[in-house]
């Protein structure tokens, strides 16, 4: 077989995107982009301002904030040596082992994740290369963004704004997760936090007459019951703020679930409460259950196994355990909603799966999702920041789901209520073509008709339409056909005649119609639409 035969039979591979990952096409992406200029305009609103944040950290900021022993973490990370020489150096060596094909005292050897047999005066240097990748900077695809924009505080030293500091974010996450419907491994959340320097205790902060602050004395009393007021109506107002978004965007189902886990005084004697309930009834648990007993008892209260269900409603609940300050601060809380018109159910059984939640908890499920229903989750995570090395600092935030959120919103049609978001729907021409809300298609004909055509698409695009411009010359019924197929509003037909007379044709394609009008009369025409 010649060369050339040979090249020819090689068929070239045909790429895909990786498992879990996916394209957004047009039109969906006219309702993505809508989605999020709502939450740029509702998030304004409230006073936040966005921070746009790097897609890898270091893979420590993750273990430290979300929980080394989370599934986020310890399972669905992607995490790469950075600098990538360590890792590379490892895989080098191996392949060089595998060239020699070494026949001496084999040794078993485990690395990246692959299992090798390598010769045992190797052995020297296998440790020495994995100890440099050991060392090496590891840097992971953010699964969440709460901790990089923690990072982010400590970093720009935040702490000194004016306080409390409210950020939102928006951008794709990435979870090695088993995909399914809503779920995928590169995912886009749209999050908000709320971050505020905690008031040491023993100073209390007030504002001097000259509008600097200064400390006080001793605190007052009821300071702590004032900082409880406020940071339930901050949490509050984060969740109306969420729940305004959802309404803005005609969000079909909405239920808001609340719930309280405590803080670091009263969760792990709850959590030992429920561990010694749980250990009664371990044998009529599912394995999942039985090794969160150990692991994390919370979690079983998350459990969807059918069998469960019975035992897990006879557990303690967290409500009748909370100290004196959490059940004040919840109470709050669910009077502030209340004060804001905002529906809520309480759900006992709220765990988030990230270590670092405490008091205020809630979710948001929404229509049409199957069991992957939840648009949003957040809570609360005092201490977090300071955990990372900052100074005390309270939190709140949440992240919705946008993947899902564009989902429940295509259930229920919500796409195209509005003619303005400009989404075709399955019926409107120009979906096929991937192209949708073309106004003016302009068929012109002559090369004098060529400069006046793009004079108009330059002039009318000016003005706000959205033109299509045939790049070659096309016999009008072509070029009408194709105006048709693209779903345009209307043709504009500049000919030799046209161009002489300066008197332009304009066709509108729903009824054939069609009207001669000067360049001024049919921007008039138009705009009055
Ligand atoms: P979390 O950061 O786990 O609290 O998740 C917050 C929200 O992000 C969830 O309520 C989901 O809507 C969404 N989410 C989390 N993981 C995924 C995923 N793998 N694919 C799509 N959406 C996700």
């Amino acid at each position: 077989m010649s060369e050339g035969t040979a090249k020819k039979e090689e068929k070239p591979r045909k790429f895909q995107a990786i498992r879990g990952t996916r394209d957004l096409l047009p039109p969906e992406t006219a309702l993505w982009n809508r989605v999020e200029q709502t939450a740029h305009e509702v998030f304004s609103t409230f006073g936040f301002g966005e921070i746009r944040l790097p897609i890898f950290e270091p893979t420590e900021l993750f273990a430290r904030s979300i929980g080394a022993e989370t599934d986020v973490v310890s399972k669905e990370m992607y995490t790469f040596s950075d600098p990538p020489e360590a890792a590379e150096n490892l895989r080098r060596f191996f392949e060089a082992i595998s060239e020699v094909g070494d026949k001496e005292p084999i040794s078993s050897a485990s690395n990246l994740g692959e299992k090798t047999t390598i010769g045992e005066k190797h052995l020297p240097e296998l440790y020495r290369l994995q100890e440099e990748w050991k060392k090496s900077d590891l840097a992971s695809l953010r699964p969440e963004a709460t901790a990089s924009v923690c990072r982010a505080y400590i970093e720009h030293s935040m702490q000194h704004w004016p306080q409390p500091v409210k950020l939102y974010y928006m951008g794709p996450m990435f979870r090695r997760e088993r995909p399914q419907k809503g779920r995928y491994r590169q995912f886009y959340q749209i999050g908000a936090e709320v971050l505020e320097r905690e008031v040491a205790s023993g100073e209390w902060r007030v504002a001097s007459r000259e509008g600097k602050e200064v400390t006080s004395g001793p605190p007052q009393a009821g300071v702590a019951s004032k900082e409880l007021a406020k940071d339930a109506a901050v949490d509050a107002e984060v969740i109306e703020m969420v729940m305004t978004f959802f309404d803005r965007l005609e969000l079909q189902g909405v239920q808001l679930d609340i719930n309280s886990i405590g803080d670091r005084n009263c969760r792990p004697k709850y959590v030992e409460l429920l561990r010694a309930e749980l250990l009664k009834v371990k044998d009529r648990l599912g394995p999942d259950s039985q090794r969160r007993i150990e692991t994390n008892p919370l979690r079983v209260l998350d459990s969807k196994v059918e069998s469960e269900q019975g035992i897990i409603a006879t557990l303690p609940h967290i409500a009748d355990h909370l100290c004196e300050a959490c059940a004040a601060h919840y109470a709050a809380v669910k009077h502030q909603l209340e004060m804001r018109g905002v529906m809520y159910r309480e759900n006992w059984r709220l765990v988030r799966g990230l270590d670092y939640y405490m008091r205020t908890t809630f979710e948001i499920t929404a229509k049409g999702l199957g069991s992957q229903n939840a648009v949003c989750g957040g809570g609360r995570y005092d201490g977090l920041v300071e955990l990372l090395g900052g100074p005390p600092t309270k939190g709140i935030g949440f992240a919705i789901g946008e993947d899902r959120l564009i989902l429940s919103l295509q259930e229920s049609g919500k796409e195209v209520a509005s003619g303005e978001w400009r989404v075709a729907s399955k019926e409107r021409k120009g979906v096929a073509s991937g192209r949708h809300g073309v106004d003016v298609y302009i068929a012109w004909m002559g090369e004098r008709a060529h400069a006046t055509a793009i004079r108009a698409a330059k002039d009318l695009r000016k003005a706000g339409f959205s033109v299509e411009l045939p790049p070659v010359e096309l016999k009008f019924g072509k070029a009408l056909g194709q105006a048709d197929k693209l779903g345009a509003k209307y043709a504009l037909i500049l000919g030799d005649n046209e161009v002489s007379e300066g008197l332009w044709t304009l066709k509108t394609l729903a009824d054939g119609s069609q009207q001669k009008l000067t360049e001024p009369q049919l921007l008039d025409f138009l705009r009055k639409l």
